[in-house]
């Protein structure tokens, strides 16, 4: 089998709920790519990629894009369902840039679960958890409307929380303790701040928190002043952004300085690569939540086949953002259900895009 042609959809993800607040950004809809491989036997992989805005992680859409007309030439001809080659070949056509090459990736596990009859989860290890326990982000607000917010949530049914902090540290203590006071016994709440604070004044905000029950989630930008924040304080720790790589994920372990890791399957470069770090951190005992930076349909599926490929003790959360959205981009996501979701058993992701929704490609890549 050889990869005949691939063509890149560009598609916006408006916010249902208006806008997506963390840290100190805010924005109303996110840009997202999708791309779809052929193949010369007739069967097709969709894949997604969709940074969170051009300043978030050092990844863009329109860098995804540019990055998978650079490399794409070269993938045409190769076996979509040879993984390893086609990623060792990704990474000598192109240095970094791990997001560029996650939606490629994607795509090509939806081939080959197509092809040997298999939903994706089972290439990535087998179906480990029958349904994936999700968490539901209280984007940044005014401390009262975030209480509404997670209110309603917890109506709805969602056990675990991820408030956005990251602003104004004293807001955001306000923040911290007026929605913990709302959280229903037995429900877990955690503060992420994506970077946001300074070290000093996330040392403060932990400090004039420390009663209060819940994970601290990347304090501050870098894995340093993260570690220092983690001496400060007694709440369990979640690195995120900083968690690039396998190195700095074996360095946290060693240095004892994380209780959870955020593995986003397009930082880390495609399924593959999450895969790898997913299977390591079992293997070390590091609880994970499983995500994506952003995404339709397509990338909530990639997260729900790793997540259900992972050992439930080992899985914190994940996220459905798919729900956020206002349009739906592929018919077959994963069912979301009384906080959790189950991702389709039909072979490969189990996502079938909405192609007059997509529209033309903006790059078909063939030989
Ligand atoms: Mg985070």
């Amino acid at each position: 089998m050889k990869i005949s042609k691939i063509n890149v959809f560009q598609v916006d993800l408006p916010m249902k709920e208006g806008a997506y607040s963390w840290s100190n950004q805010s924005f109303a809809a996110f840009d997202s790519t999708v791309v779809q491989i052929e193949t010369d036997e007739g069967v097709s992989g969709v894949g997604e990629v969709c940074p969170l805005g051009p300043s978030y992680l050092p990844a863009y859409a329109e860098g995804a894009r540019t990055g998978i007309a650079t490399i794409g030439p070269d993938l045409l001809g190769e076996d979509p369902t040879h993984l390893a080659r086609i990623n060792h070949k990704m990474d000598r056509l192109l240095k970094g840039h791990p997001y560029v090459k996650s939606a490629i990736d994607i795509a090509c596990h939806d081939i080959l679960g197509k092809v040997t009859g298999q939903p994706v989860c089972n290439i990535l290890g087998g179906r480990l958890q029958e349904k994936v326990k999700l968490f539901k982000v209280v984007s940044r607000a005014d401390p009262d409307e975030m209480v509404d917010k997670i209110t309603a949530y917890q109506e709805q049914g969602f056990k675990q929380f991820q408030m956005k902090v990251g602003a104004d540290p004293d807001v955001d203590i306000t923040r911290i303790n007026k929605v913990a006071n709302a959280l229903w016994e037995g429900n877990v709440l955690g503060a992420d701040a994506n970077c946001g604070w300074r070290q000093h004044d996330a040392v403060r905000v932990v400090k004039a928190t420390a009663d209060v029950k819940y994970y601290v989630e990347q304090p501050c930008e870098t894995y340093e002043e993260c570690r220092v924040v983690r001496d400060h304080c007694h709440h369990p720790m979640i690195l995120d952004e900083c968690m690039d790589s396998l190195q700095a994920v074996l360095r946290g372990y060693q240095e004892r300085a994380m209780d959870v890791i955020n593995l986003k399957i397009n930082r880390l470069g495609g399924l593959t690569k999450a895969r790898l770090i997913r299977d390591i951190c079992v293997s070390l005992g590091i609880i994970m939540t499983i995500e994506d930076s952003w995404g339709g349909e397509i990338a909530d599926a990639a997260i729900a086949h790793l997540a259900h490929s992972t050992p439930e003790d080992f899985h914190f959360q994940s996220s459905a953002f798919h729900e956020y959205a206002t349009h739906a981009i592929a018919t077959g996501a994963p069912v979301i259900e009384e906080g959790y979701m189950r991702a389709p058993e039909t072979p490969g992701l189990g996502v079938e895009p909405n192609w007059d929704l997509l529209g033309k490609p903006v790059a078909s890549i063939s030989a």
